[in-house]
């Protein structure tokens, strides 16, 4: 066989000479080919590099004709070089000619030769171009060859991604290291942010690829490693992950993966071919990150993520320091680039400065995306290998409205969204102007908006927005971004800054709401195979009367002398209300016993999202102060249409008679026996949404901060009684032929409302 001339180790220490030479980016790159393909023995090296328009250009090249370099141009669908380009995969070839992706260039003089090995360009797992050799003869190239060259292209990446090839392209064909890219990921939170990256987890930049002294690499791999599994077994023998749950199995999977047999054959092999050992791990992260890119099964892309976590754990160990950021440097209009991120460490960074989030896992309802809203950042979700296609300090622009990550846009791009900003920002100022206008229909109806809230960021809301209160406290989200269990004097701590930030204004706090698809990390739930028909809301609550009597000591502790509003959420029947007002006599009843200050008045109330409860209004109403309507689910199991599934956003229309006759029944009988109701699901949130319940007899609702704005504006300009007759008919009659949503935008548009 022929093997390397001195090696792949020679290779790169006469790499690392060529690096090193003051000679311009042609000589270097043209010396480059020259040592691969003698050190090889091979007739023919060249290097593609992938362009900005996507198509890959020869760059250099020992054995083609020379008249070809930056002559020879490839689709990514066109030839072999296409082919380990669009897959990020090596191919190696003892009959080129006869392959079926095989495309002959005459400029090239290629024809004559039948072997092809060809790796890509690597780098955090994006391709930056391919690196080819060529033999005449039919020859078959060794593994030990084909990781040659890999590591050799890995050298090659950096001097791709260094920018020095620029200076040899022709505008507008620059290499594609440093491409604009738009990237589709799935909207978490609203708004549109601009600024530059700052990488949560900053990736640890190789700057020594090639060993002085292998042996000694070998070793300090291995003793990483072996600190890494000894990490991991002492991690996994800890009390408060000996419980089975999530973070147990992630552990698990880390710690079947760091004894993969296959995995250490690959980083070993790469320190034999003269890479350091943090060189080594990245080039095997680097194709594992092509891999996850390009991995479809969500099971398997899971795996690879674990992978892709170890590897980080291992590369820390290796340079033997935690490479997390200091928080107080974040620059101004930083945009946060993360694989994933606990709500917590996003409550860490200044909000002043953030302007969005990007994350590569993270749908709408994981933990950080509430905090991301809550903070009213931009954020973006599901953007594969963010961390590894945004480099830090690229410019970016987040549309968390369209779920769009413009990574290092173009200058109109930036000019579009730039005009996007500042008509926003318009937008704002006016609504800011209705801040302190009542807020009365044109007819004089008085309309009652109200917060949507939950969090400690949410509270300085109330003022900006001049919201009448809030009419839906979530104290479930406490829980859920908190590590551990909140205790009873954190709960209280945050229910009395409610109310004082509130100051007069009432509050509706909801207890807590979790199980369904509101699970906290340090409690374990039995999966379930419905989980919003579940063990959730006040059915665990009831059940594990611990919590929930704790929580409401704590609400009634809280709101001593003053007003308090306490709902339950998923009532079905109306025992279970009976049930858990009883709760709150209990409570009631032991604080007086011990002395405590009393709430002035305690409010009970129930959130309608259950159908059955539509069958007991009138005994119900009898029983409860106020009413509130959660829309979210109660839409949901009205149609049955789960209100996560993205297959069936939109197929049915809230804003339709069957909801709206549901809706307008419940607040027609709470009137008759002069019970208030709001109503706090999203559907209150669009202005559109808010005109068809102002419509049908509601004048509480329960709204995003970001909405009372809009709303606002809308209610301002609305005549209620033009609504509600122009509603009335499609209610009543059985007219099918205009839908409710037409008749209303047809309305708003006749009477000038925006929506
Ligand atoms: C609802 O269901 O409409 C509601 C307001 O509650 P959540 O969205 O928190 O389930
Ligand atoms: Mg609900």
């Amino acid at each position: 066989m022929r093997g390397a001339v001195g090696g792949p180790r020679v290779l790169l220490r006469r790499l690392r000479e060529v690096m090193a030479e003051p000679v311009s980016a042609q000589e270097r790159l043209n010396k480059i080919v020259v040592l691969i393909a003698a050190n090889m023995v091979a007739e023919v090296c060249s290097v593609y590099v992938l362009r900005v328009d996507g198509t890959l250009e020869l760059y250099a090249s020992e054995g083609l004709n020379p008249d070809a370099v930056h002559v020879t141009v490839l689709r990514q669908d066109e030839g072999l070089v296409g082919l380990v380009s669009s897959e990020a995969k090596s191919l190696n070839l003892s009959d080129a000619q006869h392959h079926p992706a095989f495309s002959f260039r005459p400029e090239t003089g290629e024809e004559i030769y039948h072997s092809f090995l060809g790796v890509p360009v690597l780098r955090a797992g994006n391709t930056l171009g391919v690196l080819v050799v060529q033999n005449r003869a039919h020859r078959n190239y060794s593994e030990e060859e084909e990781e040659a060259l890999q590591t050799t292209a890995m050298v090659l990446a950096e001097t791709i991604a260094s920018g020095e090839l620029s200076a040899l392209a022709k505008p507008g064909l620059e290499p594609a290291a440093h491409r604009p890219l738009q990237l589709t990921g799935l909207s978490i939170s609203d708004g549109i942010g601009l600024g530059h990256a700052v990488l949560h987890e900053p990736r640890v930049v190789v700057t020594t690829l090639i060993a002085d002294d292998p042996k000694k690499e070998l070793q300090r791999l291995d003793a990483a490693l072996n600190t890494l599994r000894a990490d991991l077994d002492l991690l996994l023998e800890r009390r408060d992950v000996a419980d089975a749950g999530e973070h147990r199995e992630v552990l698990e999977a880390y710690r079947m993966f760091a004894h993969d047999r296959g995995w250490m054959h690959k980083m070993h092999e790469a320190v034999a071919t003269g890479l350091t050992a943090e060189a080594a791990v990245e080039r095997v992260q680097s194709d594992n990150r092509a891999r996850m890119m390009r991995q479809t099964d969500p099971y398997l892309r899971e795996r690879l993520h674990d992978l892709d976590d170890l590897a980080n754990r291992l590369m820390r160990q290796l340079v033997g320091r935690d490479h997390a950021p200091p928080r107080e440097e974040l620059p101004d209009n930083a945009i946060l680039v993360a694989r994933a991120m606990g709500p917590a460490a996003l409550l860490d960074y200044d909000r002043k400065k953030l302007r969005a989030l990007v994350l590569e896992e993270g749908g709408p309802t994981s933990h950080v995306s509430i905090v991301a809203r809550a903070l009213g950042i931009a954020a973006v979700g599901q953007i594969a290998n963010a961390t590894g296609i945004i480099d830090p300090g690229d410019a970016i622009i987040v549309d968390g409205t369209m779920g769009h990550v413009h990574v290092r846009p173009t200058a109109d791009v930036e000019k579009a969204y730039a005009d996007r900003v500042r008509l926003r920002a318009r937008r704002q100022a006016q609504y800011a102007e209705l801040r302190d206008k009542p807020s009365v229909t044109k007819d004089g109806e008085k309309i009652s908006l109200l917060l949507n809230a939950g969090l400690l960021v949410d509270l300085p809301h109330i003022d900006e927005t001049g919201a009448a209160g809030i009419g839906l406290f979530r104290t479930e989200l406490q829980f859920m971004v908190a590590a551990s269990l909140p205790r009873a004097a954190e709960q209280l701590g945050l229910y009395r800054q409610v109310l004082d930030a509130a100051d007069d204004r009432p509050v509706t706090f909801r207890t807590l709401d979790i199980g369904g698809d509101k699970v906290l990390p340090y409690m374990r739930f039995e999966e379930e195979e419905n989980p919003a028909l579940g063990w959730r809301a006040i059915r665990l609550g009831l059940d594990r009367p611990g919590l929930l009597r704790s929580q409401i000591r704590a609400l009634l502790d809280a709101a001593a002398e003053r007003e308090l509003r306490i709902m339950f959420p998923m009532v079905t029947t109306v025992d279970e209300f009976d049930q858990a007002k009883s709760f709150v006599e209990r409570e009631l009843t032991h604080l007086r016993r011990h002395g405590h200050r009393l709430p002035e008045r305690v409010h009970v109330g129930v959130m309608v999202e259950v159908p059955a409860l539509l069958f007991q209004l009138d005994e119900l109403l009898a029983r409860v102060d106020f009413l509130s309507i959660g829309s979210n689910d109660l839409a949901q199991f009205i149609f049955a249409a789960d209100r996560s599934n993205t297959h069936l956003a939109g197929r049915f229309d809230p804003i339709s008679a069957p909801m709206l006759r549901v809706l307008k029944m419940i607040v027609d009988k709470a009137g008759a026996v002069g019970k208030p109701v709001t109503l706090c699901g999203e559907l209150a949130s669009q202005p559109i949404g808010a005109l068809a319940l102002i419509a049908i007899g509601y004048r509480a609702l329960s709204l995003s901060a970001s909405s009372v704005g809009p709303v606002k504006a809308m209610v301002l300009e609305l005549d209620a009684k033009k609504a509600a007759a122009a509603v009335a008919p499609l209610l009543s009659g059985t007219d099918r032929k205009v839908t409710v949503r037409a008749t209303l935008e047809a309305f708003a548009t006749a009477e000038g409302l925006q929506l």
